[in-house]
């Protein structure tokens, strides 16, 4: 050990604000890691089909865009268009399924 070397509560403080800076390094290293997993996921699965893979189509109807698979029939919608498209009506069993699930926006 070097005579110059801080000791003590010094040397403790330092190994303290290291740990901290290196902890902070981590955390933004994760957190940089999984926006570039999400980014990649959603270039890879972006207007594909989920149950079947394919390509989706995007088609008008009643002024709202739908994404359809016309290899197995699925449609996708995006949030508030099946319920433009459905109505608002509570009694309404499609706008009763929308209400339910709805995501909560991440914030
Ligand atoms: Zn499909």
């Amino acid at each position: 050990m070097s005579i110059n070397k801080p000791s003590g509560p010094e040397e403790e403080y330092f190994a303290r604000e290291e740990a901290a800076r290196r902890q902070r390094e981590a955390l933004e290293n994760a957190k940089k890691l999984a926006d570039a997993e999400r980014e990649a996921a959603q270039k890879l699965h972006y207007m594909k089909c989920p149950k079947c893979g394919l390509d989706l189509k995007e088609i008008n109807f009643k002024g709202i865009s739908i994404d359809k698979c016309f290899h197995c029939g699925g449609m996708w919608f995006d949030d508030k268009e099946f319920e433009t498209l459905v109505g608002h009506e509570q009694t309404n069993v499609f706008s009763s399924i929308v209400n339910v699930f709805r995501a909560k926006k991440v914030t």
